[in-house]
């Protein structure tokens, strides 16, 4: 059980039923498609698999280690019939391949408390589907599902196919109660399951609030009913539920469309993540981790816009390391480095939060001022040049840095013109420099 506390109130989520999924058991009599299956899952998922060809073999692996997953053919040469029963009495984790495509069959084997079944078909089908559903497995313990049901024995046949699938989950009677938990509290889950006819809140209700705070892919609904008429159905559909499911639910179809919701909307964080990533690293500098110059030319046009509108001014600093070579000639590129990342920490410490710091080149920093007049930029630019040479750097042998800096500012009548102000900056940079550096030149 894990414990949320949010506004003063505790949440249970249920996950005593979950686990890591780190090592797997295979039993299969087909010494290709068990050596492919071995195979996959040491190349393609990096986890520990143990291997049996019957029965027999099978027993004595269970008697000797434990499994986060049982994969078993359900014909073995020495079938005794009741194996797939001692499995699911010992509460293996279990997924089941058969070669069966007989209807009654089918339909027992799905009623067993099990992940999944798959059918015997090409070996590339097998393998995908396999590595997916073992992906997700591992994967589904990290998330929580809600189920949102008034009636006690369809939540209770919800919870039992969830459980199966190593997802945490909470469970809630009705869509106010739902509401009060997602959009009032905030709770983050991962997954709506939720009934249409409840007495309080409906689910269109629910959903409707919901899309207002979670897209479809950040937060997937899921919907059923056993009043399922097409426009009910088409309505659920329009006003945000990600699918619909009619009752009495069908656990494979339930299971096969929560896999779908699932598997979309993780693809999706996974790409805003990816996004969010790209984001950074176009904008920051890998060392020292401030701006780059292109996402100053980014920040600039916004700067501008606002200077003009309020008629104020914007300045612009332009930093160098004194003798920056002779500090690398005589400490080694790597105090070098760790001198760039200190230096920066200064700048960062020693600027408004509004100011954009951004490492122009190799020792050379720009630091972009909003709203200011010329007082406070030479004031600043002092404290920046005096804080430095104050800051020793602490390697092997500590050393001081110096810095030379030449300041611009934009004049009302001409904001618009920031390669101006980045030239003057550096030409009172070079002034700096030849007035004997470790000094400030407007
Ligand atoms: P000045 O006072 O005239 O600026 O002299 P300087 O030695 O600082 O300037 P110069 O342009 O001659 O040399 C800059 C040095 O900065 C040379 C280069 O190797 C070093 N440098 C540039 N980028 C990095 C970096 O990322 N890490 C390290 N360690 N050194 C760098
Ligand atoms: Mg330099
Ligand atoms: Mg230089």
């Amino acid at each position: 059980m894990q414990e949320v506390i949010l506004n003063e109130k505790k949440y249970t989520i249920k996950n005593g039923h979950c686990s890591s999924i780190e090592k797997v058991l295979v039993i299969e009599d087909s010494s290709m498609l068990l050596e492919s299956i071995k195979n996959s899952i040491h190349a393609e998922l990096q986890m520990e698999c143990d291997i049996a060809s019957n029965e027999q073999e099978a027993m004595e692996l269970l008697k000797r280690n434990s499994y986060d997953l049982v994969i078993a053919d359900i014909y073995l040469p020495d079938s005794s019939g009741n194996f797939i029963g001692y499995l699911v009495r010992k509460k293996h984790r279990i997924i089941i391949i058969t070669a069966s495509d007989n209807e009654e069959k089918r339909t027992k084997i799905a009623s067993l408390p099990i992940v999944d079944y798959l059918y015997k078909t090409d070996e590339r089908t097998i393998l995908n589907y396999l590595m997916n559903s073992i992906r997700r497995l591992q994967k589904n313990e990290k998330s929580t599902v809600m189920i949102c049901d008034d009636s006690q024995l369809s939540r209770l046949q919800v919870r039992q196919l969830i459980v199966q699938q190593n997802l945490p989950y909470i469970e809630v009677k009705d869509g106010q109660e739902a509401y009060d938990y997602v959009i009032k509290d905030k709770l983050k889950i991962n997954l709506l399951m939720t009934d249409v006819n409840m007495p309080k809140m409906d689910g269109v209700n629910l959903i409707r609030h919901i899309r207002h705070h979670h897209t479809n892919n950040e937060l997937p609904v899921l919907a059923f009913s056993s009043a399922g008429k097409a426009s009910m159905v088409a309505q659920l559909l329009k006003t945000g539920a990600n699918d619909y499911i009619s009752k009495p639910i069908n656990n494979e179809e339930f299971l096969t469309r929560l896999n779908i919701s699932l598997d979309q909307s993780r693809l999706h964080a996974e790409n805003q993540q990816l996004i969010q990533n790209l984001k950074m690293m176009s904008e920051t500098d890998f060392l020292t981790k401030l701006y780059n110059r292109s996402y100053f030319y980014r920040a600039i046009k916004l700067i501008q816009t606002q200077s003009k509108r309020h008629k104020q001014a914007y300045g612009v600093l332009m930093l160098d390391i004194d003798h920056f070579k002779i500090i690398n000639d005589t400490h080694g590129h790597e105090a070098g480095d760790m001198a760039l990342i200190s230096l920066s920490k200064t700048l960062l410490e020693t600027a408004r939060e509004s100011d954009i710091i951004c490492r122009w080149g190799g020792e050379e920093f720009l630091i972009l001022i909003p709203n200011t007049n010329a007082d406070e930029l030479s004031g600043f630019a002092q404290r920046i040049r005096t804080t430095i040479e104050s800051s020793p750097i602490k390697h092997e042998n500590s050393f001081n840095l110096t810095v030379s800096i030449g300041i611009s500012i934009s004049t009302d009548n001409n904001v618009d013109d920031v390669d101006n102000v980045i030239f003057n900056a550096d030409n009172k940079l070079y002034k700096a420099k030849n007035s004997g550096r470790n000094c400030v030149v407007f």
